[in-house]
């Protein structure tokens, strides 16, 4: 859609991610193209492009949009990787993941959230995302061996030593690490030859991971 006629609240959602730092082209594109009022309740369409986390099915939330740009350009994803998310949510992450990787692997606890996700990515066309009911903290049951990176979307207490170990050497893992309740650290850990590199990014606030599939009502 040439700029003209762009709705200004797309253009202020785009604007708003390079005033804040977001420079990465690919990573913009993506947050351009993949339309984030897919992925909100239907109440909050009007609220899709503001900058700001919203309520999900299951008591879950869809990550700020800011924060979103943010852990993506932090990963450095590229074409031919493989990724792993933990924590499907809406499934806005992996959608903008899958347009600037080859395949995208993410997982969720909740039923009714997968399936929702499942579909809205498969409407939009994001046929190199698989949608796993499952527990991602149940490492040992994630098919797929070493991942070229690995995001998680919910807050760890720490980073589970079997999930560095998914990692291929070089590649980059982010994660939420602190309490569940109120703010934790978004982590950025590269494995090299020699081991693991450990830098703190910003501050964080994420639903908590927690074990086990759900239970619904
Ligand atoms: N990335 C999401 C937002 C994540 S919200 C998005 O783009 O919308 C965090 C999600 O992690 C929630 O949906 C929650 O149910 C899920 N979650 C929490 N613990 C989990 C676990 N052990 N395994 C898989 N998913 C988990």
């Amino acid at each position: 859609m040439p700029a003209a006629q762009k709705p200004p609240e797309k253009m202020m959602f785009q604007l708003n991610l390079r005033r804040r730092g977001i420079s990465e082209q690919a990573v913009l594109r993506a947050m351009e193209e993949i339309p984030r009022e897919m992925f909100v309740e239907p109440a909050d369409r009007d609220s899709a492009y503001r900058d700001s986390a919203l309520g999900i099915a299951c008591g879950q939330t869809i990550s700020q949009p800011f924060v979103v740009a943010y852990m993506t350009e932090q990963l450095q994803v590229q074409k031919g990787h493989n990724v792993l998310e933990l924590g499907t949510g809406s499934g806005y992450q992996a959608a903008i993941l899958s347009r600037l990787c080859r395949q995208v692997l993410t997982i969720e606890r909740y039923r009714t959230l997968a399936d929702r996700a499942r579909r809205r990515l498969e409407k939009l066309g994001c046929d190199n995302v698989e949608v796993l009911l499952g527990d991602g903290l149940e490492i040992s049951a994630i098919p797929g061996g070493q991942f070229d990176r690995i995001i998680v979307t919910a807050a760890i207490e720490q980073i589970p030593d079997a999930l560095l170990e998914r990692l291929q050497t070089g590649g980059i893992l982010i994660a939420p690490v602190g309490p569940h309740r109120g703010t934790q650290t978004l982590i950025r850990t590269v494995r090299t030859e020699a081991g693991f590199e450990r830098r703190n990014l910003v501050e964080v606030r994420f639903v908590p991971a927690l074990p086990g599939i759900a239970r619904e009502l």
